[in-house]
């Protein structure tokens, strides 16, 4: 097994990555990995599927949390004999949708989200789904979410949470500030069929998909929908979801 890891740089995940080293019968390959090791917090995933996103569909991600249960990092440090046992064993996966999106001569994948602003200025876009204009809206910006990133910026806006095994994409919007007719104030959850379209009357604004952040100029369009790559995590068959969201969002015992 070709195996590389990916960690936090804090002294747990330094460590932890050590340890595993150490242990792990297997040989170091950063290049063309099948086991991706993220050892940190769910922002340590996000950088390992960005960082391999071109490899996804062959590559299995273990990923680890450093500190508190995070959503994708579904093991924990006390684990990690575990998940080498369970290596050799006939596994279960999740398998996570992402989100693809396109604006001018930019396309990419996002794992949590597309967010879509004015940067300084107010965002001003007429929303589409597929080929129907469904609202006009201005404000701080339209996000975009997949299920796994449905508790993460899409929370933060008043979306839902959404169940990991549906396959849906999700329209919130931040701060929607006018009185405009066709505005929606409540959030879209659409199947995996459909796209979203963004055509922004700022021609120049700022797209996010997950951490990267890039300057659109002169772009009159931006499309997002469920792409059919996939990324594949190490299960942990204990974890239940809803008591994920209850350590997360209401606190541990
Ligand atoms: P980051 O440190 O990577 O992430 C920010 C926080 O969001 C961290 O605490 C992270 O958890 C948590 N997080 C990431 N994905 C999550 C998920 N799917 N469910 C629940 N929590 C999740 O900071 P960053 O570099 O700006 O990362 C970008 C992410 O931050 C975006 O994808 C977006 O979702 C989020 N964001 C949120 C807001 C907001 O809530 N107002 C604004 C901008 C961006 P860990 O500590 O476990 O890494
Ligand atoms: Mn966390």
């Amino acid at each position: 097994m070709r195996y590389a890891v990916l960690n936090k740089k804090n002294k747990e995940s330094i460590s932890l990555r050590e340890t595993l080293m150490g242990k792990i019968d297997a040989t170091y390959d950063e290049i063309d990995p099948e086991v991706v090791f993220s050892i940190g917090g769910d922002g340590t995933v996000l950088n390992a599927v960005s960082k391999y996103a071109h490899i996804l569909d062959r590559i299995l991600i273990v990923a680890i949390h450093t500190g508190n249960l995070g959503f994708y990092t579904e093991f924990l440090p006390k684990d990690l004999d575990d998940i080498l046992a369970l290596l050799k064993t006939d596994y279960q996966i999740n398998e996570f949708s992402l989100l693809s999106y396109k604006a001018g001569t930019y396309e990419g994948l996002a794992m949590n989200e597309v967010f879509v602003s004015g940067k300084f200025k107010m965002l001003e876009a007429d929303v589409y789904i597929d080929q129907t204009l469904v609202m006009n809206t201005r404000g701080n910006g339209i996000c975009i979410s997949t299920p796994t990133g449905s508790t993460a910026y899409n929370y933060a806006l008043g979306g839902a949470i959404i169940d990991h095994d549906i396959k849906a994409v999700q329209l919130t919007l931040a701060a929607p500030f006018d009185t405009i007719k066709h505005r929606m104030a409540y959030p879209i959850v659409l199947s995996e069929k459909h796209e979203f379209i963004i055509k922004p009357k700022n021609y120049d604004c700022e797209l996010s998909a997950d951490r990267l952040h890039i300057n659109l100029h002169n772009v009159r369009e931006i499309r997002v929908k469920i792409s059919t790559k996939t990324a594949r995590f190490l299960k942990n068959e204990h974890n239940v979801f809803a008591k994920r969201i209850k350590d997360t969002f209401i606190g541990r015992d």
